[in-house]
């Protein structure tokens, strides 16, 4: 497990075979696989694990039909492949889930090059889980969207997660095979010292915000859409923001994912269950945000999201006030150089070297496995044979994990009372909470899942958090205040925003 936060002054006493920058799902999985090859590897984190774009994405493990359609079969099979390993591995966390693809009369692609799709879809997953439904039955599994102009539903499957819980999922098995990981923790620059070793200059964001040097033999910087900042390279990412809802199962109840294509510009967004509610996205735009400042959906994003849902469930008519809290992740797109319309960049991630630093950005959740190889391949710790060798083998995971049983369930809603606190006082014991918003946002989804990010449910917290992590009745109060803050600026409905907020730490 995790545990405790580590003492970086301690951590500096060790000469790294490789430290990883970057405690997203790709950070995660390198510092995983690594350590699995038992590499001295150090994993580091400038704000919380999962911070970024990993705890903001539509939470799909999934090949992807978009990808299909856009002709990148690799990244499909490689994604479908990742899928069927992490469904066999990590039951409960990773769960495969009903999709439905409802298709209009006229519309393009019709049933018929939806069912050799998907047909070839399901083939390069090696299961076959597709069939049509027709608008009888549609209407049945899903009573209140709009089906008289719709034919009917491709129906197939794909999975669902919590990409946070799958991070620190991925994390604590890595510390269990002798990885190290600690957070609030950023590195401000790498430098090359004579000899080939890298000195990086790191500043603890937790403690006394004091610098520290670290030493490694190799580095990767698996920063996502930062990783421009470390990489000493030319800019290669294209930051792209997408931005989701989440409303009320009682106000949209859907059993399955359903893929609503826009009828206004052809783009597909999902609307799906997720611990207990619904959820809404993505969209998808260029980020010009400086990105040291925390995402949030804007107007236009909430109100394209509320109009095509109600355009499909119009007895529903969502509205603002239905809203719990909205989400916003920047995608780290390797930019193709070209611009144009950024739904239509691929998704594939990159892996290039300048001065002894190894970047990788872009790819997907899904394929973090693979992703973690390729760096791992590129900084010299695995060979060709290797790597074919773990490529095919799939992920090993522990057996007998101690995180308790239903702990990141995607469709699981929050338990109450003394579950809930049960669960709270693991999180608290083993996953190196900082900071309020750390469990609330990320250990757990209850500032996404409850009205004014669970405001009201902080009391009940605070005795147990103030005894775990020793906080005193002021500390308490200012985590209170920053956590509200970060709320209303990044996860609320505001009228007039300006699309980014201060992501101080
Ligand atoms: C809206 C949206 C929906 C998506 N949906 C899906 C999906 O359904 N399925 C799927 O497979 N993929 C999806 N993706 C893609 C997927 O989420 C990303 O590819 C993935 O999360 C990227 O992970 P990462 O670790 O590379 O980046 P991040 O998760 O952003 O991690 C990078 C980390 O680096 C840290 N960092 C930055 N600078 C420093 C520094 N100087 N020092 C130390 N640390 C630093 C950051 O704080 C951050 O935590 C989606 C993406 C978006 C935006």
């Amino acid at each position: 497990m995790l545990g405790n936060r580590p003492d970086l002054a301690k951590l500096a006493d060790t000469r790294w075979d490789l430290i990883v920058i970057g405690g997203g799902i790709t950070g995660a999985g390198i510092l995983h696989q690594a350590a699995q090859l038992g590499i001295k590897v150090l994993l580091v984190e400038k704000h919380d694990f999962s911070y970024g774009t990993s705890s903001k994405s539509s939470k799909m493990v999934h090949g992807g039909l978009r990808y299909l359609k856009q002709g990148d079969i690799r990244l499909t099979r490689e994604s479908l492949q990742e899928r069927e390993h992490l469904l066999r591995h990590l039951p409960g966390l990773v769960v495969r889930q009903s999709y439905l693809f409802p298709l209009r009369h006229g519309q393009f692609p019709g049933r018929w090059a939806m069912t050799v799709a998907l047909w070839f879809y399901d083939m390069l997953a090696g299961v076959r889980d597709h069939r049509w439904v027709n608008a009888a039955e549609l209407t049945q599994r899903i009573p209140a969207l709009d089906t008289r102009s719709l034919k009917g539903a491709m129906r197939y499957t794909d999975a669902l997660t919590d990409d946070t819980r799958l991070v620190m999922r991925v994390l604590h098995d890595a510390v269990e095979e002798g990885g190290r990981a600690i957070n609030y923790c950023g590195v401000d620059e790498v430098t090359q010292r004579p000899g080939g070793d890298l000195a990086l200059s790191v500043t603890d964001h937790a403690g006394d915000g004091l610098t520290t040097t670290l030493v490694a033999r190799r580095v990767i910087n698996a920063t996502g859409a930062w990783a421009d900042q470390l990489s000493g390279a030319a800019a290669r990412v294209r930051p792209q923001r997408g931005s989701h809802l989440f409303v009320p199962a009682a106000r949209l109840q859907v059993t399955e994912c359903l893929t609503l294509v826009n009828p206004r510009d052809g783009r597909p967004v999902f609307v799906f269950p997720w611990e207990g509610e619904t959820c809404i996205g993505t969209t998808d735009l260029d980020h010009r945000g400086d990105l040291d400042r925390e995402p949030r959906a804007t107007r236009e994003e909430i109100d394209y999201l509320l109009d095509l849902v109600n355009g499909f469930f119009p007895d529903t008519q969502l509205t603002e006030a239905d809203i719990l809290s909205t989400m916003a992740g920047v995608r780290p797109i390797i930019a193709s150089g070209k611009g144009g319309d950024p739904s239509s960049e691929r998704r594939d991630h990159a892996v290039w070297s300048q001065d002894g630093v190894i970047t990788v950005s872009g790819g997907k959740l899904t394929t973090f496995r693979v992703i973690a190889l390729d760096a791992l391949a590129m900084a010299g710790f695995i060979d060709r044979h290797r790597y074919r060798s773990l490529r095919r083998g799939g992920p090993r995971f522990s057996r007998n994990s101690a995180i308790p049983a239903g702990l990141g369930h995607p469709l699981r809603r929050w338990p109450e009372g003394d579950a809930l606190l049960a669960e709270v006082d693991w999180i608290l014991r083993n996953e190196m909470v900082e900071h309020l918003d750390d469990l609330m946002l990320r250990r757990t989804r209850l500032g996404n899942m409850l009205p004014r990010g669970g405001e009201a449910r902080l009391p009940v917290f605070e005795p147990l958090v103030r005894e775990r992590l020793g906080w005193t009745a002021s500390r308490w109060e200012t985590e209170v205040q920053r956590y509200l803050g970060i709320i209303g600026e990044s996860y609320s409905v505001q009228p007039g925003n300006m699309g980014i907020v201060d992501a101080s730490c």
